[in-house]
């Protein structure tokens, strides 16, 4: 997927081919185009994943769209909780901005405010600021936040940590309530589903790089079924269970074509998106599964990861992954704010194995139940079936040219916490 198909300008797009940049990362995917829509946006995603672009440039065509007034009023502000971050993220927006007609300034506290307020006084699009220095100038009446547009909140958690709630509470008193807000946050605890409850309208959820454990909220289990029968059994559970939002996952196009033929035949509405697929197909597809009209949506991995399918009740593996983090993957596409998501697995002899490394990655036993009717061939081998072209790893992982990395350094860091917060 290319930075051309996200609907940015021309300008943007030359600054982002300046910085080298060869493709969108998961997160820009997801994030750029219902910013560009004018939606408010709950991100989750930390540093290294390209979050700062995920917004800025979609703010910045956004600004450039429509002629600035004379006075230049601040209509964006990207709220950070440190002066590193505040300086990092202006430098993007400095860069990202080199061919177009937007001004942007950076304030923190620490250094003397007059080249800062200077800075404002010429007339800024773009203000990039830290919570104290920014209520400082603004109660200085150095600054005015009535005409912002456009609010981020970046590294939202961190924001809490550092106790800028009121901080924070205070600073959006002083915009207007019209607007459209993006948060970011590598975390999602309590407080910060309370703080974005509180500041976005009817947000998109988006998220970079589930964490290689599962959420708590997730319902897994796993149905042992002989593979012949998985088809019956996942038109059963959907039947009988009068699902209405569905998203299944096969291994191949061709599957996950067979699977929605036997599902329509069943009367049940279901598309399916894989790369063969156009473009025009998949937003057809994505559609009627968010306005309710198709039921169940079959779909493969690297399809799955780059639309901004909302947060399901179901998730159903209808063969396992063999590279056990797309497991955390798919079924971090259920279990919404307070209410719990079911994701099932149903899994034939041959796929013992990939359950075993499920397993041990997402630190815990899945429980499993066989259906009357539906048992797992007794005879059938659990040597795992050889399964050819499958997901080049790298392909949609984070940057080319980082992804391998960047997946890496996620294994590794030492301060996750073993039990996922999304
Ligand atoms: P961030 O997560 O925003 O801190 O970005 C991490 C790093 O990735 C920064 O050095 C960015 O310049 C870089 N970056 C952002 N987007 C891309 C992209 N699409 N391709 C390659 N590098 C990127």
């Amino acid at each position: 997927m290319s930075f051309n198909t996200l609907g940015l300008s021309e300008a943007i797009l030359k600054a982002i081919s300046k910085k080298g940049y060869n493709e969108p990362s998961p997160i820009q995917l997801k994030a750029i185009p219902p910013i560009l829509q004018g939606k408010d946006v709950l991100a989750s995603a930390q540093t290294g994943t390209g979050k700062t672009a995920g917004f800025t440039l979609p703010l910045l065509h956004i600004l450039s769209e429509s002629e600035n007034s004379k006075f230049r009023p601040i209509r964006a502000l990207i709220l950070t909780p440190t002066r590193e971050l505040a300086a990092q993220v202006y430098a993007n927006v400095k860069e990202y901005s080199e061919f177009l007609n937007i001004r942007s300034a950076v304030i923190f506290g620490g250094v003397n405010q007059k080249p800062q307020a200077a800075a404002i006084r010429q007339g800024i699009d773009v203000l990039v600021a830290t919570p104290g220095r920014l209520l400082d100038l603004e109660s200085q009446g150095l600054l005015s936040l009535k005409r912002v547009e456009i609010f981020v909140l970046d590294e939202a958690d961190r924001m809490l940590d550092m106790g800028f709630l009121r901080d924070m509470e205070r600073i959006m008193s002083k915009m207007p309530a019209k607007r459209q807000n993006l948060m970011f946050s590598a975390t999602f605890s309590k407080d910060i589903r309370k703080l974005a409850n509180g500041i976005l309208h009817h947000p998109v959820q988006v998220e970079a790089t589930p964490e290689n454990s599962t959420v708590d909220a997730i319902n897994q289990k796993v149905y042992r079924v002989a593979s012949g029968k998985k088809t019956d059994l996942i038109i059963k559970l959907i039947s009988e269970g009068n699902w209405k939002q569905v998203l299944v996952f096969t291994r191949t196009k061709h599957g996950a074509n067979k699977l929605c033929k036997k599902m329509v035949s069943a009367n049940i509405s279901a598309a399916a998106i894989h790369g063969n697929k156009s473009q025009g197909a998949r937003t057809k597809a994505l559609a009627g599964f968010k306005n309710g009209s198709i039921r169940v949506m079959v779909a493969t991995d690297i399809a799955a990861r780059g639309l901004d399918i909302p947060l399901l009740p179901h998730v159903v593996n209808f063969e396992l992954p063999n590279i056990s983090e797309d497991y955390v993957h798919r079924i971090g596409r259920t279990g919404r704010a307070g209410a719990s998501g079911e994701a099932i697995s149903l899994v034939s002899a041959d796929e013992t194995t990939y359950l075993r490394d499920i397993e041990k990655l997402v630190g815990m036993k899945i429980p499993v139940d066989i259906l009357e009717g539906f048992e797992p061939d007794p005879n059938a081998s659990t040597e795992p079936k050889k399964r050819g072209g499958g997901p080049n790893r790298n392909s949609n992982r984070a940057f080319s040219n980082k992804g391998k990395n960047s997946n890496r350094k996620a294994k590794q860091n030492p301060n996750r916490a073993p039990k996922s917060r999304r």
